[in-house]
């Protein structure tokens, strides 16, 4: 069977390695006679998983012993609510840089909760950029400063984080979590859904600096970072499956070399697309400006609609999954998240010259 050219934005494509073997181990987990989604999350055997993606997480990112990492659920989208209730204290502002729909639906959500101010916003750019480090407007009285680390519908990345501000800073990575070697002591907390770089959709992963971890009674219980905390994830039913499959995509990362090998893989994969359309003399147009481009998801137009469309066409007949933008945004997109193979990354840039040869 091949596999398709997957390119979408998530849920994503996933290391065929890690596929084959959930298949093997599907009827018979460790020796059990049943399947992950079928034995007790407080079984010996979910422990020793869960425990193994908590572990194995630690190991590839290097997370400090000061922080904890959650398996939370409600995807990235419930944070953009449990961020602010949890550490957005009445009497103080959250900041958020506003570098796409993502950050903006955050935003939304944290001004249900508490005051909010942008300190920085792309908007008028058409998110095509990131704002300078130097321009971003803290609030005085801030209590953290949001950012979208990459902006998966435009195809935005930060290149640097902020540094200098006194505030923790709070990074939804839904989109590039796993693709570089970062610097987890720069945030106050990270977040990502799991579906794109991480493993299937239904856990979400939280790095949280534990002093930020704070009793809040007034808090539903399912809703503050200290129930999941005290109970290493396990308050209540995890999502079993989702955090097995976890467990096994963090193997494959460092099986493959870490987090240096994957973000050389992803530089390698970036470029073929960037030079295509680079060098394509107009015919492609990349929508981020060069210095913010997405290492993750490559965005761009043809000349016109009806070229854009016949593009898109081809592209799948040819076997090319998921290269349609966003439905707010249209023109194109290629995710090309840590399982998407150097090959297929090759195969679409050739086809992207045949195209244009036979449209010139
Ligand atoms: N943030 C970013 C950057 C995303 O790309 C997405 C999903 N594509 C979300 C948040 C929302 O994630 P979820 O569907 O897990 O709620």
């Amino acid at each position: 069977m091949k596999r398709a050219y997957n390119f979408n934005a998530g849920p994503a494509a996933l290391p065929e390695a890690v596929l084959a073997k959930a298949q093997e181990e599907f009827l018979n987990i460790n020796g059990s006679g049943m399947s992950v989604m079928e034995i007790s999350h407080r079984s010996k055997d979910f422990e020793s998983i869960i425990n193994k993606a908590k572990s194995l997480l630690i190991e590839l990112m290097d997370i400090p012993e000061d922080y904890d990492v959650l398996f939370l659920q409600g995807g990235a989208s419930l944070q953009f609510s449990m961020i602010p209730m949890n550490l957005l204290p009445e009497g103080k502002t959250a900041s958020y840089v506003l570098t796409g729909s993502w950050s903006e639906k955050a935003l939304k959500e944290a001004e249900k909760v508490g005051t909010c101010e942008v300190a920085a916003s792309a908007k008028e750019t058409n998110y095509s950029t990131i704002p300078a480090l130097d321009e971003l407007n803290v609030a005085e009285n801030a209590a953290y400063l949001h950012i979208t680390s990459n902006n998966t519908i435009f195809g935005t990345q930060w290149k640097d984080y902020p540094e200098t501000v006194e505030v923790p800073v709070i990074a939804d990575m839904s989109s590039d979590i796993l693709s570089k070697k970062i610097d987890v002591s720069k945030f106050g907390l990270i977040y990502a859904g799991a579906q794109k770089n991480l493993g299937p959709s239904g856990v979400t992963v939280v790095i949280i600096r534990k002093d930020l971890i704070q009793k809040n009674a007034g808090l539903p219980t399912m809703l503050s970072f200290q129930t999941h905390a005290d109970n290493d994830s396990l308050y209540n039913t995890p999502p079993t499956m989702s955090i097995y499959l976890l467990s096994l995509v963090l193997q494959w990362v460092k099986d493959l070399g870490g987090l240096e090998e994957i973000e050389r893989l992803n530089e390698q994969k970036a470029a073929l697309l960037y030079n295509t359309i680079d060098e394509s003399n107009g015919f492609y147009k990349g929508h981020a400006r060069p210095d913010s481009r997405s290492y993750m998801n490559v965005t761009f137009t043809l000349k016109n609609e009806d070229l854009t469309k016949q593009f898109l066409a081809e592209a799948k007949e040819a076997g090319f999954v998921g290269l349609n933008g966003h439905r707010s945004v249209g023109g194109c997109r290629a995710s090309i998240y840590n399982a998407v193979p150097l090959v297929h990354c090759e195969e679409l840039a050739s086809f992207m010259k045949k195209f244009q040869a036979a449209h010139t």
